[in-house]
């Protein structure tokens, strides 16, 4: 009695021990978004969706231990873009797609977006702005019926009547109607407070505002300030309630002053960024989410006939090419900059293009990394579960064939992706 009583006492510790088991990453070089050098020769140990160990050395793996061999790779903490669109992608003629596509058919396209942007290393992303499918998309994918990243949304942006995020612009006066709070557009305090509110009943997690006009809305102006500090302060007390962090589109530096006064967390952009707005940006800790990449996407294809309505011809290739600068002055500045490349307004998937444009004007291929690491992280407020490789953190890691330390452009080429835990991509 007593000898099958502590037969059945093995079994059951074999049974917990096996479904204890790990993934131990064996990783050639790490890059863990904390320290300024890579490490060589180093074990990751994930549990379930957890990293629960980092150590030197390959590990040998315990019985029933899962291994992934990244030896010949560099490993990092998963990609974090600040900045997409995931319900759309830029196409010539797209400005009709309103008035053609219905919300399943933005879902859907949207699903394959989102799962385009995780294969590409983007383990998290910040949704600024679509319809509200975006809202659909996050909880889908976080049940586990769609494939892509972690998404934070602000569902539908916050504008002003004719502003940059008014959804009718453009439309014949009899169909525009008067959008109001309930569509995201606001024309003083009291209708900033309800949109904000609106938007947390309809299940966003943070806000976006368009704090100045912008290049492809159907509008003349793409830089002039578009809220007054009163509104935005509205918004922004507003969204405190909610734990909401506010993100504020801006290109023409009045907006943008008013915008960082009013205490938004974020800058999207940042144009023409003068210097009185660099010392607001340091004064009030906003991070700077730069989108060269969108920039230089929208002057390309400004050039190609048709492809986009007239007016915002030359609105793109007066403001595409200006931002790459105004990041390499702002970096060299000391402004807090997390990495965001609007995609969406380009093709999903090529957002790691960015870190070869932020290299390219100064900024160092490490400092570049982090930005869309542990900063990004920051910004999201998930600095305690997200963008280093610590134990105790959400086991996101991606990896690349080349060290981008030497060869930024690797990052292109993402090799293996693993997100809560489970492996979406190892080539
Ligand atoms: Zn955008």
């Amino acid at each position: 009695m007593k000898k099958q009583y502590a037969f059945l006492i093995s079994l059951l510790c074999l049974a917990t021990f096996a479904q204890a088991q790990n993934t131990i990453l064996h990783c050639g070089t790490l890059i863990d978004g904390i320290g300024n050098e890579a490490r060589r020769e180093m074990t990751i140990v994930v549990s379930k969706n957890r990293i629960t160990g980092v150590e030197k050395g390959y590990r040998t793996p315990g019985a029933g231990d899962r291994v992934i061999d990244l030896k010949s790779k560099t490993v990092m903490p998963g990609l974090i873009d600040c900045h997409v669109h995931l319900e759309q992608e830029s196409r010539r003629g797209a400005a009709i797609d309103r008035f053609q596509l219905n919300p399943a058919d933005v879902a859907y396209m949207a699903a394959g977006y989102a799962k385009t942007t995780l294969m590409a290393g983007f383990t998290t992303v910040r949704d600024l702005g679509g319809s509200g499918v975006n809202i659909a998309l996050r909880n889908a994918i976080n049940r586990g019926m769609a494939v892509g990243p972690r998404i934070f949304t602000c569902g539908k942006s916050i504008a002003t009547t004719g502003g940059h995020a008014d959804p009718t612009n453009g439309f014949r006066h009899d169909i525009a109607g008067d959008p109001g709070p309930y569509e995201g557009v606001v024309n003083s305090v009291e209708d900033a407070r309800k949109a904000v509110r609106q938007r947390y009943k309809e299940g966003a997690d943070m806000i976006k505002i368009t704090a100045t006009g912008g290049v492809l809305s159907l509008a003349v102006n793409g830089l002039n300030p578009q809220f007054s500090e009163e509104e935005i302060r509205a918004i922004v007390e507003t969204a405190k309630d909610y734990g909401f962090p506010v993100a504020a589109h801006a290109h023409g530096a009045e907006g943008m002053k008013r915008a960082i006064r009013a205490g938004v967390t974020s800058i999207e952009h940042g144009t023409y960024m003068d210097d009185e707005a660099i010392e607001l940006f340091k004064k009030m800790g906003t991070y700077y989410v730069p989108t060269i990449i969108a920039g230089k996407s929208v002057a390309d294809s400004a050039r190609i006939f048709g492809y986009y309505q007239p007016v915002v011809v030359p609105k793109a290739l007066a403001v595409g090419p200006v931002i790459q600068g105004t990041f390499g002055k702002a970096y060299k500045a000391g402004v807090k900059i997390a990495f965001g490349t609007d995609a969406g307004v380009f093709t999903h998937g090529q957002n790691a293009k960015e870190f070869q444009y932020m290299t390219e004007v100064g900024m160092p291929p490490m400092a570049a990394i982090q930005s869309a690491t542990r900063v990004a992280a920051e910004l999201v407020g998930m600095k305690d579960q997200l963008g280093t490789v610590e134990t105790g953190k959400l086991a996101d890691l991606v990896a690349t064939g080349e060290n981008p330390l030497q060869n930024i452009k690797t990052l292109m080429q993402v090799r293996f992706v693993m997100k809560d835990g489970v492996v979406y991509k190892n080539e």
